[in-house]
């Protein structure tokens, strides 16, 4: 381990990680696909958030499903999958959020993930995230006291035409053209949905795109119990703490117990750029060191105090996740692979998961 690791000196789950693909570029299988990075930056557990919705489909959640099988010791959180675009909400369906969430936690997910305020995903979906066709599902949750994770909006310049950068626009992450909801009607339905549903066990990834209005996010925490975020870069985030550095490292202190730690690596990524997310994290939270950071700006740590930073890294995931991961149900992943498998759009995919179901199940 480099030396700034051992700074870190403490239990670290990253809470935020994808798999988007079978292979790497090196041939080694997504099953196998995070444990350089793992045994590298030291990591105790990991937790994988399926993306089933939008551009990608119910492969997504089977193939998250399978890695929770293969590492027990790490978590995984599904996703809601829709059969068309625009959601019809009326239809009947054996597929409802309710009945797809009862799915997910019988075959053993730890939580579930919504990238459904990402503004792409929301402008298919063609119905508000705060409609009454999701009630009975976040009531559920709720209830159940069921860690949610939720992606919502991105940041504020990407609905600028003269702020999104062309790198942005090239990712199709421009939302000013007038054929996205704005960034405040999005915020306005995620507060619908929190003043229904006060208790909620969500945790908003990205900073919940504030970190420029943190005063939001105070009054979010004070208002709304439950309710917490990930700093999972988006590196604007960083940019912004370091920024403000007295302000944030108050904040930090006093909300610790309200941020987890994540870092959106994907597989097929190379292990050396996950390690080198994790890194601005780990150094911005355990170090003073000024270095290189997200969009080529300079970031400096605030080498926050060990109690606080261990809420951070990994307590906070544990107090609201669980301290072990749920086992996975074969069954009931044969089922939901039975049901669901019509739906997986790419060749590849299914071919990969009828491999694994003969070989795992
Ligand atoms: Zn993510």
């Amino acid at each position: 381990m480099k030396d700034f690791d051992k700074r870190v000196n403490s239990t670290v789950i990253d809470g935020h990680l994808h798999i988007e693909g079978i292979y790497n570029n090196k041939g080694e299988h997504f099953l196998n696909g995070f444990e350089e990075y793992r045994n590298t930056k030291g990591l105790k557990r990991l937790n994988i958030a399926a993306l089933p919705s939008g551009k990608r489909d119910v492969a997504n959640n089977i193939l998250c499903a399978f890695y929770k099988l293969a590492h027990p010791q790490d978590f995984a959180h599904g996703g809601l999958t829709f059969k068309e675009y625009p959601v019809n909400p009326n239809e009947k369906t054996d597929m409802s959020p309710l009945t797809q969430y009862k799915e997910l936690m019988e075959i053993g997910f730890d939580g579930i993930k919504l990238l459904e305020g990402k503004p792409q995903v929301h402008k298919v979906l063609g119905i508000p995230l705060c409609h009454e066709y999701f009630d009975e599902f976040y009531d559920a949750i709720e209830k159940d006291g069921t860690h949610l994770l939720f992606h919502v909006n991105d940041p504020e310049e990407f609905w600028d035409p003269d702020k999104a950068s062309e790198e942005i626009k090239k990712l199709g992450w421009f939302y000013g053209d007038g054929t996205y909801a704005s960034n405040e009607e999005v915020y306005r339905q995620i507060y619908a949905i929190l003043d229904k549903h006060p208790n909620l066990k969500v945790t908003f990834a990205h900073f919940f795109f504030y970190s420029k209005q943190p005063q939001k996010l105070e009054a979010l925490f004070e208002k709304y119990p439950n309710a917490c975020v990930d700093v999972t870069p988006g590196g604007e985030m960083f940019v912004s703490f370091s920024e403000n550095p007295e302000y944030y490292k108050e904040f930090f202190k006093k909300y610790s117990n309200r941020v987890l730690l994540g870092t959106d690596s994907t597989f097929p990524y190379s292990a050396d750029d996950m390690m080198w997310i994790c890194d601005r994290v780990y150094r911005y939270f355990a170090t003073t060191d000024t270095l290189k950071s997200f969009n080529g700006c300079e970031i400096t740590g605030i080498d926050l105090p060990n109690e606080f930073r261990e809420n951070i890294f990994h307590k906070n995931f544990e107090n609201r996740v669980g301290a072990e991961p749920k086992k996975i149900n074969k069954e009931a992943l044969k089922r939901y692979i039975e049901k669901y498998k019509h739906l997986i759009k790419e060749k590849d995919y299914l071919e990969e998961i009828e491999r694994l179901t003969k070989e795992l199940l």
